[in-house]
């Protein structure tokens, strides 16, 4: 049997970055991966994919041209799935061929199969064709990630009623889709199928959305997404769903309501891969959710020589994050240093428009006591948003008044994701107002809203005392 140093199973982000930073500490890695090829749900129906998605769409109708052409402007009229599926291939299997030359340049061993666990030291690897290898290891590493929830009354059938993971191989573009749930993905796939001229309807059993994001943002989002058509089912649960003929879906929502489409995309949740794991012979139990429950600062499960990171341990599931975590959990198996990361990561949410946030929301300020002042800034006050033809987007920061540091930064608009790199080094830095008012900026820029905004709350702010 052959044994390594550390066996970890799942090659997604965090599976990935914990099997790399292993081999550069010179030890013996094995990856497993029960899918076809490495990458996991990032590269093959998560973040690339609905990235690229989104990427296509905005620049296939023209989305970022119609402030200045009109909504009617399109760069490509009847854009068809095919269109939309031709960059999706090209760009996976250019993540594909990155991620395999760096396990073998890194020579961590990968090995196709499913992986589950025979006792707390040793797994068995069930290959395609049914054969079957034995594996032991010093150190495990369970970063199988998630996979989507399919409750029993959804009738999904592959083409019309669909998940997450199958919208990506949609047939053709319906002319109206329900979205049922309004957390990040629903939120996402909703504004990039109203971008393709779709007729989005949005359902969500809770009264509002994004519960995690300042609720200013959260307003001034919901504005766009309704100024747009795209029509909010809130505080709707969902009784029934049923297909009436090809492309004649009805969602029943409690109360009576009927919402019609094409096609409905069931986007409510996600459950952690562990079943196939055998988890009972390592003495590992998951939660309702099939997630693993670990130290947070270690990422070691209640098995010491068992670690868990990424999606299968829970919030806040993002690939960024899981990379992080699988970095640092290798580290600590392994019993090598391992820095604490930093209190604030951003997190994006690439709808459309994009939202980015890091550091504390207003309410949370509001909550810990914390006197504070804002400043805000619209995209229409920069130049660079007058020459991009922007008419929406805003930054928001939150600053102490007793220390003057940044607390918090909020975007929401063209660029979000990106622009939010700026208030997190500010942050984590433990920068004040002073950093954005006394530096200077590229002009004309989008991150001039920084200044405008921070400008904003210093006309509030009690003098510095220097
Ligand atoms: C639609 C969508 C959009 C997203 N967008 C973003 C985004 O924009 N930004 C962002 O940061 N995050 C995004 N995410 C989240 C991101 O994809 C996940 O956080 C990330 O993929 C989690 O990484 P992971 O390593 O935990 O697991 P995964 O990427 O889920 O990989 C787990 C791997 O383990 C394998 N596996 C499972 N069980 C076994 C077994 N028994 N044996 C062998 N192999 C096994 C699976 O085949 C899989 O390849 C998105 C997710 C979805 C679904």
């Amino acid at each position: 049997m052959e044994h390594y140093d550390l066996i970890v199973i799942g090659s997604g982000p965090a599976g990935r970055r914990a099997a790399i930073q292993a081999a550069k500490f010179g030890r013996s890695v094995l990856v497993v991966e029960k899918g076809r090829r490495v990458g996991g749900v990032s590269v093959h129906t998560g973040t690339i994919p609905s990235k690229t998605l989104r990427e296509t769409v905005l620049n296939l109708t023209g989305w970022r041209e119609r402030g200045f052409y009109g909504r009617s402007y399109r760069v490509k009229q009847d854009i068809c799935a095919e269109d939309l599926r031709a960059r999706l291939h090209i760009t996976l299997n250019h993540e594909i061929e990155v991620l395999e030359n760096q396990f073998a340049r890194n020579k961590v061993t990968t090995m196709r199969g499913e992986a589950r666990f025979v006792d707390t030291h040793k797994i068995e690897v069930i290959g395609e064709s049914g054969e079957i290898h034995h594996f032991s290891a010093g150190r495990f590493l369970i970063a199988v990630g998630t996979k989507p929830f399919r409750p029993d009354y959804v009738p999904f059938d592959g083409r019309y009623i669909l998940d997450s993971d199958e919208i990506l191989e949609i047939a053709e573009l319906p002319r109206a889709i329900t979205v049922i749930g309004a957390g990040v993905i629903g939120v996402e796939y909703a504004s990039i199928f109203s971008a393709l001229d779709c007729h989005v309807t949005l359902v969500e059993p809770r009264n509002s959305m994004l519960d995690f994001i300042d609720s200013e943002l959260v307003a001034d989002f919901t504005h766009q997404l309704r100024d747009r058509g795209i029509a909010l089912r809130f505080g709707s649960k969902v009784e029934r769903i049923e297909k009436h003929g090809p492309g004649q879906c009805e969602v029943l929502l409690e109360g009576g309501r009927r919402v019609r489409s094409d096609v409905i995309l069931f986007a409510a949740g996600r459950m952690g891969s562990t079943t196939a794991l055998n988890l009972d012979a390592c003495n590992l139990e998951t939660d309702h959710r099939g997630r693993l429950k670990v130290d947070p600062m270690t990422f070691q499960t209640s098995v010491p020589h068992i670690y868990a990171a990424g999606d299968v341990i829970g919030f806040p599931s993002l690939a960024s994050t899981s990379m992080e975590q699988g970095r640092i959990a290798a580290c600590q198996a392994l019993g090598e240093t391992a820095y604490d990361p930093p209190e604030y990561f951003p997190y994006g949410i690439y709808a459309v428009p994009e939202i980015s946030t890091v550091g504390m929301t207003e309410e949370e300020v509001k909550d810990r006591g914390i006197p504070y002042e804002c400043g805000v800034a619209r995209f229409r006050e920069t130049s660079r948003g007058h020459i991009m033809g922007l008419e929406t987007g805003l930054l928001k920061m939150i600053f102490s008044l007793k220390t003057r540091r940044l607390l918090g930064c909020h975007i929401v608009g063209e660029g979000a994701t990106e622009l939010v790199h700026i208030g997190q080094a500010v942050l984590n830095l433990k920068g004040t107002l002073e950093y954005f008012v006394e530096n200077t900026f590229n002009y004309p820029t989008l991150a001039e809203a920084y200044k405008i905004a921070a400008l904003d709350a210093w006309n509030r702010m009690p003098p510095l005392e220097r």
